[in-house]
């Protein structure tokens, strides 16, 4: 493809993405749209910020630095939805604005410490094991509560929600199910605390399903790049 028609390409799948997600949302609220770029090339996270497209999800925080190295000049929002290891908390506090995959208490403390003074409060989401999948990470729900009180006594973290990734069922019901076990639990930590307004759940497969049950932002990836 010459870069015209590839630029062409990606226009077409933003926009029907954006369709999609706007067909499947409450009147009450469009989802946030988080493209996960995690395998694909800073050209093309450029080509989709050209076109409007603002927050980026990666899953490994090295690839993810460089590609930010390279688009400096975009002023993107980032967001790290890989699992975290305690040893990469100083580079995500430092070079991200939401994290999406907190899921133990262990990476509270370096965060707090690390986040820098002359940026906002990192976003943060707690990552819920929903199926408990023992492959997966994730909290159990039974830890959220625990996790959401201590990330509150840390100023330089800002609790927005939870985030989860339901095992592939094949059976619809079975997804459906753990969306609608993941909204409940997002409902209850709204009730126990202030600023939670994000659910960030379903992916190119499940989307639309988990707008219909609830969610405020979904992460895309294959259905808005092509395969990786
Ligand atoms: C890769 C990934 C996605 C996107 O998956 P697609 O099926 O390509 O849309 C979303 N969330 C997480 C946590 C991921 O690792």
């Amino acid at each position: 493809m010459t870069s015209v028609d590839s630029a062409s390409a990606q226009k077409n799948s933003l926009d029907e993405i954006r369709r999609r997600i706007s067909a499947a949302a409450p009147i009450h609220g469009l989802p946030q749209l988080v493209a996960v770029s995690k395998k694909q090339s800073a050209d093309a996270i450029r080509g989709l910020a050209a076109l409007g497209q603002r927050a980026f999800g990666e899953n490994y925080v090295q690839e993810a630095l460089a590609k930010q190295n390279e688009l400096r000049d975009l002023k993107l929002e980032w967001h790290n939805i890989g699992p975290l290891q305690s040893n990469k908390c100083r580079e995500v506090a430092e070079n991200f604005a939401w994290l999406q995959s907190l899921d133990r208490a262990k990476l509270i403390a370096p965060l707090q410490l690390y986040r820098p003074p002359n940026l906002p409060a990192l976003n943060v989401l707690i990552q819920v094991n929903i199926d408990d999948e023992t492959s997966k990470s994730g909290c159990a729900p039974e830890l959220i509560e625990t996790l959401a009180a201590a990330i509150g006594k840390s100023a330089r973290l800002r609790l927005r929600g939870l985030m989860a990734i339901p095992a592939p069922h094949a059976d619809p019901e079975l997804r459906r199910a753990a969306f609608i076990r993941m909204h409940t639990l997002f409902l209850t930590l709204q009730k126990n605390h202030d600023d939670i307004d994000t659910l960030s759940m379903g992916m190119s497969e499940d989307f639309e399903l988990a707008i219909t049950l609830g969610a405020t932002m979904v992460r895309i990836g294959s259905a808005l790049f092509g395969a990786r």
